[in-house]
């Protein structure tokens, strides 16, 4: 499990200096475009840039962070260099951190430093796209030679996009016959590296804190439990591979999404995102315990599986335009979404009055991490299951709060739970994956018929509702009966439990039942209109039927989707 050891040493040096970009990648084991700078190098400048893109503070913004991260990720991200330049402190260099717009910090280190060899880990978002085109092109032109291996992945999404004639596999298993074993092998352990080159009048900063730039930490109450860096990612990754038998026999979707003293699933994600750990590297382990035991579990259920899902949508991300939007996305239905931002509101407020949607809005804002089902209950509950909210509004706001935050798993799974997209085309194997999680018989009909009840899903796997009275402790003396639907409790028990509904805890902002019937016709009108035009379906057709979603509505009496449900009193 040990990856190879370094076969680098002082006297291979030869007269020139390497940058080494970090972005995501914040690792020292695994990292192929460090250990290649480090290679025959005189020095190496390992550069980490502070984009303002993602970390200034926005005061405006709805809870504490910068317009596009949370505070809980933007820390994850400070410790996570506080760790990497621990790591390469004791390899014999350090992290040089420079703050600006991150193309041109660049230009102006190749400018100024003595470099010959630009490297950088390959990344697929599109925003890292635009940035790499101007770094390779300024470094090209300038004669500095450029090292972009794909080490983020395990496998190249390039690779199976053009084994598949040029275009991206829609569904799983095609993905898998496409893709095969991986051939890769893991980068050699760095023992040592070449020192740090002269800097210049370049300001070199120390990796700043949270307070240096500029958040008052006192505006959140309570952090992420995951604390971010290589040596945790690692740490964590050894715990969940100690117990050989739960990693053979992990099964996904079976697992308590309440769990949260001791999560159901091994909370590498958010490693994975940053890079603190390698995704060859978690698979080989993982493979390397599968060796060692009589019998483990397959794709897509184990956790190999997991792992795959994530090569799935980053190579569909990668080989479909506009993935992140509806509109000119060829793999998204067309749908007439509503702008309700009074319920998208209450839905990123946790105030639905549905104490299971809301303790995960909870969790999610305070550890900025939750179960997959947990995503799961939410996102449907936005969009197809009771809101009807366009899903890019759910997205963005998962993808501003997530400590895992990752563009191509992010709007994958928005365009699968909101069934825009692939719920269609992998039917079988989602059939058989939530059989437990569904009532049989919706087994097979359109999937978007299939919605996650916000009363008795959770009560499932946690009856006594331990989880919703953990994240919303104004609901911790309901009881049991009620902490599911606590507007049925009598006003006597809402009183004892000192939680008066409608005053102390919100009634809930849609009725499930009606609603829910409401959002399935939709959705069928709305498939039936895509199928009718091919997915050709312009604006005004998407208006045309939004109207007649308005005049549905209005001939029903009383509004369902504003009706209140009644206390019992
Ligand atoms: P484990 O079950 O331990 O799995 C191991 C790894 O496999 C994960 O760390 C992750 O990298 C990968 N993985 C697991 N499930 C999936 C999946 N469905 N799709 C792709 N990769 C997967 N995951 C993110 O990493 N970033 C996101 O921004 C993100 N947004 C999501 C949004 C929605 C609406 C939904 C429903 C899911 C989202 N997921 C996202 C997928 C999934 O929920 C998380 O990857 C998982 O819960 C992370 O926990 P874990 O590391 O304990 O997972």
């Amino acid at each position: 499990m040990k990856p190879p050891l370094s076969l680098l040493n002082p006297s291979m040096l030869s007269g020139s200096g390497s940058l080494m970009w970090f972005r995501k990648g914040l690792r020292v084991h695994d990292n192929p475009a460090l250990e290649y700078a480090s290679r025959g190098s005189t020095c190496v400048y390992p550069l980490f840039v502070i984009d303002p893109h993602y970390m200034v503070l926005d005061p405006n913004a709805y809870s504490p962070g910068s317009t596009r991260a949370g505070i809980n990720r933007i820390r994850f991200l400070l410790e996570s260099l506080a760790d990497l330049d621990s790591s390469l402190k004791k390899l014999g260099s350090r992290l040089l951190v420079l703050k600006g717009e991150p193309s041109e910090v660049l230009i102006r280190c190749l400018n100024e430093w003595d470099v010959r060899k630009l490297c950088f880990e390959y990344d697929t978002d599109p925003y890292y796209q635009a940035l790499d085109d101007k770094a390779k092109n300024y470094a090209s032109a300038a004669g500095i030679e450029v090292f972009s291996p794909v080490s983020h992945t395990i496998f190249d999404p390039a690779d199976i996009i053009e084994k598949n004639g040029g275009r991206p596999p829609l569904s799983y298993q095609s993905f898998l016959k496409l893709a095969g074993e991986p051939s890769f092998s893991l980068s050699v352990e760095l023992s040592w590296m070449p020192p740090v080159g002269d800097v210049g009048r370049c300001e070199i900063l120390q990796v700043p804190t949270l307070k240096e730039l500029g958040y008052v930490e006192k505006h959140q109450d309570e952090f992420t439990p995951f604390r971010g860096g290589e040596s945790e990612a690692l740490r964590r990754l050894r715990e969940s591979l100690s117990d050989k038998e739960w990693v053979a026999n992990f099964e996904k979707p079976k697992g308590d999404p309440s769990a949260y003293i001791k999560p159901a699933t091994t909370v590498l994600s958010p490693y994975l995102k940053f890079g603190c750990l390698s995704s060859r590297y978690f698979y080989q382990c993982l493979k390397d315990v599968y060796k060692n035991v009589k019998r483990h579990t397959s794709p897509p259920v184990s956790l190999v599986g997991q792992l795959l899902w994530r090569e799935f949508f980053y190579t569909v991300a990668f080989g479909t335009p506009n993935f992140d939007e509806m509109k000119g996305n060829k793999i998204c239905k067309q749908i007439p979404w509503n702008d309700d931002d009074k319920l998208l509101a209450a839905w990123r407020e946790a105030r639905t009055g549905y104490p299971w949607i809301d303790a995960i809005m909870v969790q999610l804002r305070k550890w900025g991490w939750m179960h997959h089902l947990a995503r799961h209950s939410v996102a449907c509950f936005l969009t197809r299951g009771d809101l009807f909210v366009h899903w890019e509004k759910g997205r963005d706001i998962f993808e501003r709060l997530l400590i895992d935050s990752d563009w191509a798993i992010n709007n994958g799974n928005w365009l699968w739970l909101s069934c825009s997209s692939f719920f269609y085309q992998n039917c079988c194997q989602i059939c058989c994956l939530h059989n437990s999680l569904f009532n049989m018989s919706d087994c097979c009909f359109q999937q978007y018929n299939r919605i996650y009840s916000p009363i008795s899903f959770g009560r499932k796997y946690d009856p006594n509702g331990n989880y919703i009275r953990h994240f919303l402790p104004i609901l911790k003396d309901m009881p049991k009966e009620y902490i599911y639907e606590p507007w049925t409790a009598p006003l006597s028990v809402q009183s004892k439990a000192k939680c008066i509904i409608g005053r102390d805890y919100p009634k809930p902002v849609v009725l499930h039942d009606t609603a829910s019937n409401e959002c399935r016709k939709k959705m069928g009108q709305a498939y039936a209109l895509n199928q009718r035009l091919n997915g050709r379906v312009s604006e005004e057709d998407l208006r045309k039927l939004r109207r007649k979603f308005d005049e549905d509505e209005d001939k029903q009496e009383p509004k369902p989707r504003r009706q209140r449900q009644k206390l019992i009193k």
